[in-house]
């Protein structure tokens, strides 16, 4: 008999970890387990998709003669105790690659070590485990282009095969999974989307069947919605990498041209940069608080609470940032062109610190993932792996006027602006204080002015590297 020991890995189907527990033979019991120090990280939106994405995969168990048990605590009790009272001679899970995973695990692997039960941790949220794409001089890459390419060159495996109900221990668990309120988490404010295997399923699909082939020229357009959403899903493990890459190539194969196949390969490139930054993560844990590229002084950043405030809320009078911020509240997400102007304008026109943003995105995002969320923003700030240069500051109007030229994307976030023309809204930060009370009195004017503090967030970085 196995444990398995659910995480991040919230399904049955292509779940290779899951299918080493069944491999072993004797019977997989399938545990989660609530951990306060995890949950201490989230923020409601992320804990509400889990319990529903919980929900789905005890139903999914139940319906195959087998249950998922719940369990609440430090894992390093509460796996060796189950494993006893299971009479488990293993457990399995799949690996996590964040710090704090990996710290958890270790005390976990001693504690089972100590009671004399086998562990197995099982590669299988990302394709190429962090370590084993490296430069030619055997180090891992700081720069995404030749990963990129390494990664596309490698063999990828098939999706694995679920258990079958016989292979899975016939045990039931009456425990009802806890409630948000229950786990000391308020209500999300955003629409949480469904976390079910099935829901993933049926966003891949679509996705596969038509918006993957636009993807590689509208990517960048937040209006146009023809990105995958698959983020929480891939967060959480509710759906397979294996089963999000056969898809594309099954697109792929399928593309009606040319153009279509290479779209195809850019959105294969987003899997490929989600295992850039999961290797990032993995041998640089630190820079979840810490910057990943050296200056020689500190970065001076603001301390100002109140643009901070108001870029929280979305009130910068900086349309496209404040839809962005916007739509963050009320979905639990933000399209990615979006996440990297918010991120920008945070860092560079407001100066201040991504510490800050980070923290925000860790709070409201619904997909937040260490990796990508800490790549993303010292991306943004100029102070990551691979990063933006630190005198390349987004033009956040410009932003708006190529990415959102109808703003579509900014009007449908930002209803004080709903019916006024694109070329005043792209303007808005040229406007005369009358013309803006003409148009829109509900909606701010802009809180700093972008040339100039285009101009300090260059000298900001040229201190920090000791040039003047
Ligand atoms: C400041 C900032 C913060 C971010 N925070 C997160 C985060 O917390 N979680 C997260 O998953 N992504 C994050 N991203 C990356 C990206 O914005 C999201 O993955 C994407 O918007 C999710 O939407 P989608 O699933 O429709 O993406 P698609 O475009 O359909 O991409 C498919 C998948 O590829 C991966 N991916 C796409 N873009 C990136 C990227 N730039 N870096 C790494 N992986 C990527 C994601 O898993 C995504 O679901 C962040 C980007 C920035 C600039």
């Amino acid at each position: 008999m196995r444990l398995h020991w659910h995480r991040r890995d919230l399904r049955g189907a292509d779940n290779r970890a899951l299918r080493a527990a069944v491999d072993a033979g004797g019977g997989v019991v399938p545990v989660f387990v609530f951990d306060r120090d995890v949950l201490a990280h989230a923020g409601p939106p992320r804990v509400a998709f889990m319990l529903d994405a919980l929900d789905s995969l005890r139903e999914w168990y139940r319906e195959r003669g087998s249950d998922l048990l719940v369990a609440e605590g430090d894992p390093r009790d509460v796996i060796p105790e189950l494993a006893a009272q299971y009479d488990a001679d293993g457990v399995t899970w799949a690996a996590d690659y964040s710090g704090l995973a990996r710290e958890r695990d270790a005390a976990v692997r001693q504690a089972l070590d100590d009671a004399d039960v086998a562990r197995e941790s099982v590669h299988d949220a990302v394709f190429h485990e962090p370590g084993t794409i490296r430069t030619n001089d055997g180090d891992p890459y700081s720069v995404f282009t030749y990963f990129g390419r390494k990664w596309h060159d490698r063999p990828k495996p098939d999706p694995a095969d679920p258990p079958t109900a016989d292979e899975l221990a016939a045990v039931t668990d009456d425990t009802p999974l806890p409630t948000l309120d229950g786990l000391g988490f308020d209500a999300p404010e955003a629409d949480v989307p469904e976390a079910s295997p099935d829901a993933a399923r049926e966003l891949l699909a679509d996705f596969c069947a038509s918006p993957i082939y636009e993807y590689g020229d509208r990517r960048d357009y937040p209006a146009d919605g023809c990105t995958s959403r698959l983020s929480p899903h891939l967060k959480w493990g509710t759906i397979g990498i294996r089963t999000v890459h056969a898809a594309t190539e099954n697109a792929k194969a399928d593309a009606p041209d040319e153009d279509a196949a290479e779209s195809v390969e850019e959105f294969q490139d987003q899997l490929a940069w989600r295992e850039f930054y999961t290797q990032v993560l993995f041998f640089n844990p630190e820079v979840v608080t810490a910057n990943y590229k050296s200056y020689d002084n500190p970065v001076e950043w603001n301390d100002d609470p109140a643009a901070l405030q108001a870029w929280k809320d979305g009130e910068t009078g900086y349309p496209i940032v404040d839809a962005g911020m916007r739509q963050l509240r009320a979905e639990a997400y933000m399209h990615n062109r979006v996440r990297m102007i918010v991120a920008s304008f945070l860092t560079k026109d407001l100066l201040v610190d991504w510490r800050h943003g980070y923290d925000w995105f860790r709070e409201k995002l619904v997909d937040h993932d260490t990796a990508n969320d800490n790549g993303g923003w010292q991306w943004a700030a100029s102070t990551g792996t691979d990063a933006q240069p630190y005198f390349r500051v987004f033009n956040p109007m410009t932003q708006g006027e190529r990415y959102d030229p109808d703003a579509e994307y900014i009007t449908s976030y930002v209803p004080e602006l709903r019916g006024v023309d694109p070329e005043v809204i792209h303007g808005w930060h040229e406007c005369s204080p009358t013309q803006r009370d003409r148009t829109a009195p509900e909606y701010p004017a802009p809180i700093v002015d972008h040339g100039e503090r285009r101009e300090q967030a260059i000298a900001m970085f040229e201190r920090a590297r000791g040039d003047d």
